[in-house]
């Protein structure tokens, strides 16, 4: 497979080109298409596997498609992950290749400002990268709305239960319209994790980088 296999458009072909990646890894050549379809995705990767453009990109597209059916407020797309480094690596990501589409990004984790995260929660983004305790503490104080979010992604849920998030991460997806998308990428895939994504995915299509 090549990038050009995606059928992504100029603007975000042109940003992918910029990276200098040669090629998709494994795991964008997999997963890159299931989630392009709009199916529930499982994908069992590790760090360096590639799998935050996997789901980035894709979303990228939903939330183009999504933002001329919903107009509004709000995140279309939400990313769950453990910690502020993750977090802060994510968003950087999605700020890198949201550009393509003038899209805004904000991170919001533990630890920091509640103040200023719900003041850029309120500014308006299409994307909130989020642990998953600080999300539901902004959602509880009406900091932002989750009603427009319909691209939800799990990363590293297995740390995420070595944490101790489990019970968040459960809320997190409630929060959430259940006629969503939802990936879910985990480094290993334990009983928990199998429980899971059981319980918060539909349908879902498993890949192993
Ligand atoms: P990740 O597994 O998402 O943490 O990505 C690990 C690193 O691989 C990041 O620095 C990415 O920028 C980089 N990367 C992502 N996709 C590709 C690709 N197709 N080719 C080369 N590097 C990539």
């Amino acid at each position: 497979t090549s990038f050009a296999h995606f059928g992504f458009d100029e603007q975000l072909m042109h940003l992918i080109r910029k990276s200098e990646y040669t090629q998709p890894t494994p795991i964008q050549c997999q997963g890159v298409p299931i989630a392009l379809a709009g199916r529930d995705l499982i994908g069992i990767a590790k760090t360096g596997s590639g799998k935050t453009a996997a789901f980035i990109w894709p979303m990228l597209v939903h939330i183009m498609d999504q933002k001329e059916l919903e107009p509004g407020d709000g995140p279309i797309a939400i990313i769950v992950c453990p910690t502020r480094e993750l977090c802060q690596q994510i968003h950087s990501e999605c700020k890198r290749f949201g550009k393509a589409y003038s899209l805004r990004s904000v991170a919001v984790y533990g630890g920091g400002s509640m103040w200023e995260q719900a003041k850029a929660l309120q500014e308006g983004a299409e994307i909130v990268v989020c642990t998953p305790g600080r999300l539901i503490d902004h959602v509880k104080k009406k900091a932002t709305s989750l009603q427009r979010v319909s691209y939800l992604v799990f990363d590293e849920a297995d740390r995420m239960f070595d944490m101790g998030f489990e019970y968040q991460v459960r809320s997190v997806a409630s929060h959430v319209r259940p006629d969503r998308q939802t990936l879910l990428f985990s480094a290993t895939f334990r009983k928990k994790i199998e429980r899971l994504a059981r319980d918060i995915l539909t349908d879902p299509i498993r890949v192993v980088q």
